[in-house]
């Protein structure tokens, strides 16, 4: 994101009309202004959070721009391209790094990944930091050599299972692009997690949203891809939290962590999950969602010395109501 999607953000919060916690990742191209300025990654709220510095290393399978060792199987003479040399790569990268921010570092073919895990490795040995949590972001096509130095050097892979859906089946994109051989290969979850690295999953908003993604990972087509319906879902919630540095807060439902969920309209464990529906969104404790409409946005909860509030601010429910209920604006429950 660029200085105008930072800008809008804390325009929403600031009007409070945020309904979702946004862990925001600028270019690279603001590393400097941000460093000069004293910014580092974890700068901000619960709400609105300085999260990694965006590194682009290569480009798409689809547009043939994701750097391969072997060129592509519907282009002979392509085989991708890396956005900018090992060399400077390495030198973004331990700036930011020194500069005390995590790293969210595009890389899709196998050749880029293998050159930002070298690129990490050469930083991390030179400036090592306990706990970074560097990502490297869609992780398509990994050697398998990459995962064990994935684990030692303690990278982050932030994976879209949607990917696998929309394009690992029999003659889609992957098979066109990548050939039969390599196809097997691609986005190898299960092994990813048999190999103990910190796995994360998003949707690179293909479309926003886990729904549609799950069958990506739980339903793949490949056995090196597939993990269980509970491992799916952690990747997108634990896993996501890991990945942001907010696993105190989120990522799971326990006492003291903040009340953030959705409602299903069925059990995801026995339906396909792209056909659910989001029946209600909570955020704090807030219903900011129903299936019917916009209902309202959370208002700022402050730590306050009522039983309404937990210790360190954690909304409670002020009132319970039944989630097929209509409700206006101002039945909604409530912190203050
Ligand atoms: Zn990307």
């Amino acid at each position: 994101m660029d200085d105008r999607h930072l800008r809008a953000y804390q325009t929403l919060r600031r009007q409070n009309r945020l309904a979702i916690r946004a862990y925001l990742c600028p270019y690279d191209d603001l590393l400097d202004t941000l460093t000069a300025a004293g910014m580092q990654t974890g700068f901000g709220d619960e709400w609105l959070r300085l999260g990694p510095i965006k590194v682009f290393s290569d480009g798409s399978l689809g547009a043939r721009t994701a750097a391969l060792f072997d060129p592509y199987d519907d282009d002979p003479r392509a085989t991708g391209q890396l956005s900018r040399s090992p060399k400077e790569l390495i030198g973004l990268l331990a700036k930011a790094h020194r500069a005390g921010f995590q790293l969210a570092v595009h890389a899709i073919g196998d050749k880029a990944i293998d050159v930002v895990v070298e690129a990490f490795s050469r930083v991390l040995d030179r400036d090592p930091r306990e706990d970074h949590r560097h990502r490297i972001e869609h992780f398509e096509l990994p050697t398998d050599e990459v995962l064990d130095q994935m684990k030692e050097l303690g990278l982050v892979a932030s994976m879209q299972p949607n990917f696998v859906a929309r394009w690992s089946h029999p003659g889609g994109l992957y098979e066109r692009r990548l050939g039969k051989d390599r196809l097997a290969h691609n986005n190898p979850f299960r092994l990813i997690r048999k190999r103990k690295v910190a796995l994360a999953f998003g949707s690179d908003g293909m479309p926003y949203g886990p729904l549609y993604g799950m069958s990506g990972a739980v339903e793949a087509p490949f056995a090196s891809q597939r993990i269980p319906f509970a491992e799916a879902i952690q990747g997108y919630t634990a896993g996501g939290a890991f990945a942001s540095f907010t696993e105190r807060d989120v990522g799971t439902l326990a006492a003291g962590k903040l009340a953030d969920f959705v409602v299903l309209s069925g059990d995801p464990r026995r339906v396909d999950t792209s056909r659910l529906a989001v029946e209600a969104t909570v955020v704090g404790g807030e219903v900011v969602h129903r299936r019917q409409g916009i209902v309202g946005v959370p208002r700022k909860c402050e730590p306050k010395s009522t039983s309404r509030f937990s210790q360190r601010g954690v909304c409670r429910w002020r009132r319970r109501r039944p989630l097929g209920a209509r409700g206006s604006r101002k039945s909604l429950s409530r912190c203050g």
